[in-house]
């Protein structure tokens, strides 16, 4: 009796170490893993959670991979998912751009993942939908193969790979600028991210009206491609807003600092530590289990996601199928 006694015993704390070891293991995931693995939305109601680069996104909708004035690119990727306010937001711009006949069509990258939240590759930003980017190269006017949608690539507007800070004016043309004009008057537009080359080569044009130049803010990369961010939707208080960009139209002092040579520019390159589901809003583990989703660990070994809220009510955990 004493020697069952002592071997269940053995048994019983080998159960619990490997039980922690693993709860540890799983809880210790970057969200990125979780984010990264969801294949659809969350068939909740659309909203943003949590600011651009800590959160995620409920009630995602696909844009169109092809429309008569836009075209996803990367499809394997499957990052063409937004909040239908972003998903508007570009099907007006490509519509509008294309009528007014500056721009053919909008090859449109990466815009959030089907529940948002972290990346397991590139980007630090794009997890609550209100962000996508936008190809400096024209739509040409075919429909692309999926396999051209994975291997074209986009062409900087810059000379030199960059290296000279300057646009080059063979491939940086005016329907470039009048695009980007076009993509910063809109009301629900935040920021737009260019290289400060191409801030400098906007802020150099004549302009009846230079308000929208406010919005366009200086970045490092983004000679290929440019990125749109929109503010949150009215009145929807899970969302985040930055501040927005300093008054005037940003062309003087504050630009000129990226071309000075020994001032080393900040850019968005900077090594991060992976953010776990701890760092997130509370309510994007319930993104992530949401309909057919993946239930994250439970905060903690011996934790419980009974305190998941949506919107401050308890929300059940979800029990495993038997
Ligand atoms: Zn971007």
């Amino acid at each position: 009796m004493i020697r069952t006694g002592a071997a269940l015993t053995v048994w019983f704390a080998a159960s619990l170490a490997m039980l922690m070891a693993g709860g540890t293991a799983l809880a210790e995931k970057p969200a990125k893993q979780y984010f990264g693995a969801a294949k659809g939305p969350a068939p909740l109601e659309a909203r943003a959670i949590g600011s651009y680069a800590r959160g995620c996104l409920a009630g995602a909708q696909p844009l169109p991979v092809t429309g008569q004035h836009w075209q996803a690119m990367r499809l394997s990727r499957n990052r063409n998912w937004g909040h239908p306010v972003l998903i508007a937001y570009i099907e007006r711009l490509a519509r509008d751009a294309a009528a007014a006949g500056d721009w053919p069509g909008l090859l449109v990258g990466d815009l959030a993942q089907p529940r948002g939240g972290p990346m397991l590759t590139g980007h630090n930003s794009h997890q609550i939908g209100l962000d996508a980017d936008i190809w400096l190269t024209p739509m040409p006017d075919r429909v692309l193969t999926p396999t051209e949608r994975e291997e074209i690539s986009a062409v900087s507007v810059l000379r030199d790979g960059g290296r000279t800070m300057r646009v080059d004016p063979a491939i940086f043309t005016e329907n470039h600028a009048r695009l980007l004009a076009r993509a910063a008057s809109y009301p629900e537009l935040a920021r737009i991210f260019v290289n400060p080359a191409i801030k400098r080569a906007l802020c150099n044009m004549n302009w009846t009206d230079r308000s929208w130049l406010r919005k366009i803010r200086p970045w490092g990369g983004h000679h290929y491609h440019f990125h749109v961010r929109l503010s949150c939707p009215p009145g929807m208080a899970s969302c985040a807003n930055q501040n927005p960009p300093p008054p005037g139209d940003g062309c003087g002092a504050e630009l000129d600092a990226w071309f000075k040579p020994r001032e080393k520019p900040r850019g968005p390159r900077r090594a991060r530590p992976d953010k776990m589901m701890a760092d997130l809003p509370r309510e994007c583990r319930v993104v992530l289990s949401a309909g057919d989703g993946i239930e994250p660990p439970a905060p903690g070994v011996q934790g419980d996601a009974a305190d998941v809220s949506v919107g401050g009510a308890p929300v059940p955990r979800r029990r495993p199928v038997r």
